[in-house]
């Protein structure tokens, strides 16, 4: 008898349950997570129908060269595993889809950031369930077989897949978008949720982003100047100081009422300070959220940064010489977007050169010389920029030893483990650090008599075991918790200030609800400037203040928008979420 592998032209034996194994062996590597997905009640079917039929496409090197079946399998499946395993990964994680955001990070991050991230996150159990979710594939893999067709019979069965898994969305979008970028944009988006591309859609749009981020200095130097710009305070001299912090979860400062005293320089300078306790960030990452405080672009008109003038060339065009200095890392792709605000200073200092984010000689006391020479500087105006690391992951690496000062259980949450103990303490004693930071910077600043104000406020909060969802940690704006949010908000003014203000009263509004996206009009209140561009129903400190929904989310997907009261505290009890909580409880138990 004929084998199979010489079908007669006549009458074709197909191997319909080889062509299956085929396609089970690749599905797998896209067709797990998004299953997983599907099945939590994450998103929908359409990722896994688009992952299935992006799938489809390794079928045709294996028909194409049927006597290197196995070996083709065996490649391409290992490239897939290799590729899907970060979104495998980020959903036990997260219980999210890895999504276009967290790519960026990852590709922005160096490989310090990355490492650090992954020691925040791992576990054996991830590693177990990754080694799991390989042997199936090699199963799989075992079970793959050559299938032979005709020649003519393969060239339309390769033609028909290459359709059914590229071909047709490329030419559906084609026609349906107006414009060939937006139609690429949407093919990309579409074939992702499948493993390898996700990887490769990501790197290309966050090159694309890189080149946009390029272009911004250049085009900043071309936007032209605010309309009608007055200034309260022109030809005195002033000097106006921002403290951006980091990761810092109001709730968490004992000026806010948290029960330990993590902030106990600032309580003591309590009566000097506005403490405005209702302000939230719109975004729970750095360069998202600054994008929005320190720029016209907000939750609403996300693009705005591109074309109206930054806080800092506001403050140039009112005649400040302007400062930058930063403890973050400038030199990562990550920061491109922030070097770009820095580099519009006249004078920057970076001092965080360090390719390791995570050293003991790297603390936020280093900006206090930049900053005690700044304010020596003779320039009668001066608007200064404090960047800090502030209490970014990993904590324990935020202060030196002196400021171990929460080692036990007291203050602490009985909601909180034993195996989340350190984690949580190590927190309180980076907001501890923080706090002789900030409090340094105010007395600096003071000492020098200054005429003017320093503000800090954080660029968003954290969630390290807090309520009112106590399993959390860090940020994830696919799932939003509230400390995530939350962040301080503080003003210094200085006696002279008061005396130029005619002792303005801002008791009306420090329990405003106010979101950190419309930063740049308290400023310019603050600072007595007006033009044009400046919305007084914006700025917090305004007697037109108009209190507006904090909206929180990707603005670039804005029916996916929602006020910051929507969020809602995550119920243990599903099912789903718990087997999710009990990763996040093995990943914690590692660090
Ligand atoms: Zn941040």
């Amino acid at each position: 008898m004929a084998t199979t592998k010489s079908a007669p032209a006549g009458r074709i034996g197909i191997d319909w349950a080889g062509l299956g194994w085929m396609f089970l062996f690749f599905w797998y590597f896209s067709g797990v997570t998004q299953t997983l997905i599907a099945l939590s009640g994450v998103a929908g079917l359409q990722g896994l129908r688009q992952a299935s039929m992006a799938s489809a496409l390794w079928l045709i090197p294996l028909l194409l060269f049927p006597a290197r079946t196995r070996l083709l399998a065996g490649v391409i499946g290992t490239i897939l595993w290799l590729c899907s395993l970060s979104g495998f990964g980020y959903f036990l994680v997260y219980g999210q889809e890895f999504s276009q955001s967290v790519i960026f990070i990852m590709f922005e991050s160096n490989v310090s950031e990355a490492t650090e991230y992954l020691g925040h996150y791992f576990s054996w159990s991830i590693v177990f369930a990754a080694v799991a979710y390989g042997l199936g594939g090699w199963l799989l893999w075992r079970k793959v077989r050559p299938v032979y067709l005709p020649r003519q019979m393969t060239l339309a069965a390769c033609l028909l897949l290459f359709g059914l898994s590229m071909g047709y969305e490329a030419v559906r979008q084609y026609i349906k978008r107006d414009d060939l970028q937006r139609a690429v944009d949407e093919f990309e988006e579409n074939i992702e949720v499948a493993s390898p591309w996700q990887l490769a859609v990501g790197y290309h749009q966050y090159r694309r982003q890189l080149g946009n981020m390029e272009g911004l200095l250049a085009s900043q130097e071309q936007i032209p100047p605010l309309k009608n710009l007055v200034d309260a305070h022109a030809g005195q001299p002033s000097t106006l100081v921002l403290v951006i912090g980091e990761s810092t979860n109001r709730q968490r400062l004992s000026l806010y009422g948290y029960s330990r005293p993590t902030t106990p320089n600032l309580d003591k300078l309590r009566g000097e300070l506005q403490v405005f306790d209702n302000v939230v960030t719109p975004r729970p990452y750095t360069i998202e959220a600054l994008q929005q405080v320190l720029t016209f672009a907000d939750q609403e008109h996300p693009n705005l940064y591109l074309s109206t003038p930054s806080l800092v060339s506001v403050m140039k065009q009112a005649g400040y010489k302007t400062y930058w200095i930063t403890n973050q890392q400038t030199m990562t792709k990550r920061n491109t977007m922030l070097t770009t605000f820095s580099k519009q200073a006249d004078e920057q200092f970076y001092l965080n050169n360090n390719r390791d984010q995570n050293t003991t000689s790297q603390y936020d006391g280093d900006v206090l010389d930049p900053f005690a020479k700044v304010l020596a500087d003779d320039a009668p105006r001066k608007f200064v920029v404090v960047h800090l690391l502030g209490t970014h992951m990993r904590y324990h690496y935020r202060y030196p030893e002196e400021f171990d000062h929460f080692t036990d259980r007291s203050g602490v949450p009985a909601s909180v483990t034993d195996d989340q103990l350190p984690t949580y303490n190590s927190y309180d004693n980076a907001v501890l650090y923080n706090d002789y930071v900030v409090s340094s910077l105010i007395e600096r600043f003071r000492a020098t008599d200054p005429s003017g104000f320093l503000l800090y406020l954080a660029d968003h909060g954290e969630a390290v075991f807090d309520a009112p969802d106590p399993k959390v940690l860090g940020r994830n704006e696919g799932a939003p918790t509230s400390p995530m949010y939350t962040v301080p908000f503080i003003l210094w003014s200085s006696p002279k200030w008061q005396a130029q203000q005619q002792a303005r009263d801002f008791t009306a509004s420090l329990h405003r609800p106010y979101s950190s996206s419309h930063f740049i009009h308290t400023w310019a209140d603050l600072a007595g400037l007006r033009f044009d561009e400046f919305d007084p129903s914006k700025s917090l400190v305004s007697a037109e203040f108009r209190e507006r929904p904090l909206l929180i989310g990707n603005p670039q997907q804005p029916k996916s928008l929602i006020d910051f009261s929507l969020i809602k505290p995550k119920k243990p009890v599903d099912q789903d979420a718990d087997l999710v909580q009990q990763e996040r409880e093995a990943k914690d138990r590692t660090m």
